[in-house]
C-alpha cells in the first residue's frame, strides 16, 4: 500500500499554521477544527498531525499512541459539541472520504463528525 503524500494540501497549510482554522480540540498527536462549508449545525473535521492521506493508510501506518489519541479525541468534539447520544443528545455522523471513488477532496486524512440535525438514513 505506497502512499505519497502532497505537502502542499491545504490541511497540511492548516498544521504548519499557514492558513487559519477554527480550532475545537487540539491535542498531542491530533486537530479537530470547523469545516469552513459546513453541512449541518456541527460540521467538525478532526485530522491528525502525521503525514497520512485516508483512513486506511492512517490505520496500517500511525502508531498506536496517534490511534489511541485520535479516537479519543473524536470523542472529546461528540462530547463538546453536544452531539454525543451518551449524553441523551440527538447523535451524529462520522464519514471519512478516500481517493477518487471516494470523492475526497483534500489528500490528508480526517474524519467528518456531522450532527445538529436529523442526517437522514444513508445506506439502506
Ligand atoms: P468533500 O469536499 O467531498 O467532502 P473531503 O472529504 O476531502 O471532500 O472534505 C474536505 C472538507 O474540507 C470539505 O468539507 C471542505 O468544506 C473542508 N475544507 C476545505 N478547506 C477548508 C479550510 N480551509 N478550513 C476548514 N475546512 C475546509
Amino acid at each position: 500500500m505506497p502512499y505519497s503524500y502532497d505537502d502542499q494540501n491545504i490541511f497540511a497549510k492548516i498544521l504548519r499554521g499557514e492558513i487559519p482554522n477554527n480550532t475545537v480540540l487540539e491535542t498531542e498527536h491530533t486537530l479537530a477544527f470547523n469545516d469552513i462549508q459546513p453541512q449541518a449545525p456541527v460540521h467538525v473535521l478532526v485530522i491528525p498531525k502525521g503525514a497520512y492521506v485516508c483512513h486506511d493508510h492512517f490505520a496500517a501506518e500511525a502508531s498506536e499512541a496517534e490511534i489511541i489519541d485520535f479516537i479519543r479525541a473524536t470523542a472529546k468534539v461528540c462530547e463538546m459539541t453536544g452531539v454525543s447520544p451518551g449524553d441523551g443528545q440527538s447523535g451524529y455522523r462520522t464519514i471519512s472520504n478516500a481517493g477518487e471513488a471516494g470523492v475526497q477532496d483534500v489528500p490528508h486524512y480526517h474524519l467528518h463528525i456531522l450532527g445538529g440535525r436529523g442526517l437522514g438514513r444513508m445506506i439502506s
